[in-house]
């Protein structure tokens, strides 16, 4: 069975005497930074001159330099930055890295798909907790933890994973469990399930619902409702519980229904399209894909952003959370705000 590092395996000796960059302070970097900083860890945020994200960073008395002074300051350089722009960033800092110092990331796929080429002296990690910064952030305030990853590409200094544990910990990871993995499988598995499932699948299984009941000339409300709106409890329970919590909640009606119908809806079909994808994912197809779109200064994804934008279900949505109270979703994005 795989193992699972809670706080008595982790050392928080490892970060003693180390300084840690934390380049970008967005969803990630701020969580970060802050847990790791109230953890007693040496912090440096590294943000570029023009940083809309100074300010904030400074209000919570954290320091903040340019990102290749953060780095030259540090054992231990953080890439919180999006993605597509790590690459850029890890140019202004790569003659920073020391022998013996940490590259780390809260996900590989600059690494895995060689939009970063590390230099071989030094160690290269990964600490990815399975949440949004927000909730990281906020588990940590509450005295609670968030489940991470971690896994280690480079080991240079041998002690890179006991490190990466270290920072775990000081991030609040290790309070809820962290487990071992690859870069490899983590971006591979990471990149098929929010496209598959949790941003691609179920927005689309979301909308074609709403579609279906629309057309056949119900209304807009309860078709929002019935697909939409309803996806949360039924989504609370998954998590609570797995499938069983949720099929034991639901009427006997709805669970017959549900298993009766759901693997026809998405049949076979769906699954093999599932494959493609991640074929695609792991041929390093996809990411291609996504580093071209990003050159050509992103039209398709501009596209696809304002159609998903303009559909209807997102009118109808804004009214109908206007007029009613859903106090709890209210004051998590007010909060979520807040913390960015
Ligand atoms: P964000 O988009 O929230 O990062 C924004 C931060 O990056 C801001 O501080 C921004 O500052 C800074 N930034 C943007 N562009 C530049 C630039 N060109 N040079 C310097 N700083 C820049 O990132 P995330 O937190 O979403 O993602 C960070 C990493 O964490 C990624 O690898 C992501 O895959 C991973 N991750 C993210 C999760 C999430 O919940 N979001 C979950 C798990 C992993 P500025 O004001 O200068 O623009
Ligand atoms: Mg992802
Ligand atoms: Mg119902």
């Amino acid at each position: 069975t795989t193992e699972v590092y809670y706080d008595d395996d982790a050392d928080e000796a490892q970060l003693a005497d180390k300084t840690v960059a934390v380049l970008g302070y967005g969803s990630q970097g701020h969580a970060h930074a802050l847990n790791l900083h109230d953890s007693g860890v040496d912090v440096v945020v590294g943000l570029r001159e023009s940083s809309s994200s100074r300010a904030a960073a400074e209000d919570e008395g954290l320091t903040v330099a340019t990102p290749s002074e953060a780095a030259a300051q540090a054992d231990i350089v953080s890439v919180l930055v999006p993605d597509t722009v790590q690459p850029a960033v890890f140019e202004e800092i790569v003659d920073e890295l020391d022998e013996g110092d940490t590259l780390q990331f809260a996900h590989g796929f600059n690494i895995q798909y060689n939009q970063i080429q590390p230099p071989e002296h030094v160690d290269v990690t990964m600490v990815a907790p399975k949440s949004p910064g927000h909730l990281v952030r906020r588990n940590y305030e509450k005295d609670q933890g968030t489940p991470g990853l971690i896994a280690v590409y480079q080991n240079v200094s041998g002690d890179a994973k006991d490190e990466a544990l270290a920072y775990a910990k000081g991030i609040g990871c290790t309070r809820a469990g962290v487990i071992e993995t690859t870069f490899q499988e983590e971006v591979e598995t990471d990149l098929f399930g929010e496209q598959a499932v949790l941003c691609g699948g179920v927005t689309s299984l979301v909308k074609h619902g709403y579609e279906t009941l629309v057309d056949a000339g119900y209304s807009p409300e309860m078709a929002y409702f019935e697909c939409m709106n309803e996806l949360k409890l039924i989504v609370d329970l998954m998590y609570e519980g797995g499938l069983g919590e949720m099929w034991d909640s639901v009427s006997d009606t709805a669970e017959y229904g549900g298993l009766t119908k759901g693997d026809d809806i998405v049949d076979d079909h769906a699954r093999e399209k599932m494959e493609e994808a991640l074929e695609d994912v792991q041929s390093g197809r996809f990411a291609q894909e996504w580093i071209t779109e990003n050159q050509a200064g992103r039209p398709s994804y501009t596209q696809l952003r304002q159609a998903e934008k303009n559909h209807e279900i997102e009118d109808v949505g804004e009214k109908l959370r206007d007029l009613f109270a859903w106090a709890e979703e209210d004051s998590e994005s007010e909060d979520d705000e807040q913390t960015r």
